[in-house]
């Protein structure tokens, strides 16, 4: 989905101290984006666009934190998220990989205000369409990776259960024999 790569655009440090990256300011990083999204600018965005791109990106961030979190959404998220999405004109489009059908988004024109029209439709098409409740973010405090849980009893915790999963895993056992040290060492 285009908005929860956009979401973690903000890349954390998961294995160490969480230290976050942002990725919007890694040019090649946001040129393979753009291109795998099918973006299409007709440029780069300028020093305006940008911050205007990560204040769009702070409020999906913020919504996607009220869907993890069960709580509802306040009605300014939900008309500034409308707002963006009145930027800029809309066509939907069907495409094929083979065996299923998907609906996307594509800009009209070519500027700034018509791609974060098209990523506010992504995140307003999984609202209303898809199922917002299986917003997930990682629990692994210094990851907070944006994911859909679609495990069919919604127990997914980590963004990856081999990677953060296995993380906290040997983390808890760590602080378990650490403990345990602790209380036999004040018992000697
Ligand atoms: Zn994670």
């Amino acid at each position: 989905m285009l908005w929860d790569d956009f979401l973690n655009s903000v890349h954390r440090d998961w294995r160490g101290d969480g230290t976050a990256k942002d990725r919007l300011d890694d040019e090649a990083w946001f040129r393979e984006w753009i291109e795998y999204e099918r973006l299409n600018p007709e440029r780069l965005p300028n020093g305006k666009e940008m911050a205007s791109l990560k204040k769009l990106r702070e409020l999906l961030q913020r919504m996607a934190e009220a869907f993890a979190a069960g709580a509802p959404l306040s009605a300014a998220d939900l008309d500034a998220l409308n707002a963006a999405m009145a930027e800029g004109a809309v066509i939907r489009q069907v495409t094929s990989d083979g065996t299923s059908y998907k609906l996307t988004h594509v800009a009209v024109g070519r500027d700034w205000r018509g791609i974060e029209a098209i990523i506010a439709a992504s995140f307003a098409e999984t609202m209303a369409e898809g199922d917002p409740s299986r917003i997930r973010i990682c629990d692994n405090p210094n990851c907070r990776w944006v994911y859909h849980d679609d495990t069919r009893n919604r127990s997914k915790r980590y963004c990856d259960d081999k990677l953060c999963g296995n993380l906290m895993k040997v983390r808890r056992f760590r602080a378990r024999q650490k403990a345990e040290q602790d209380a036999s060492r004040s018992g000697d």
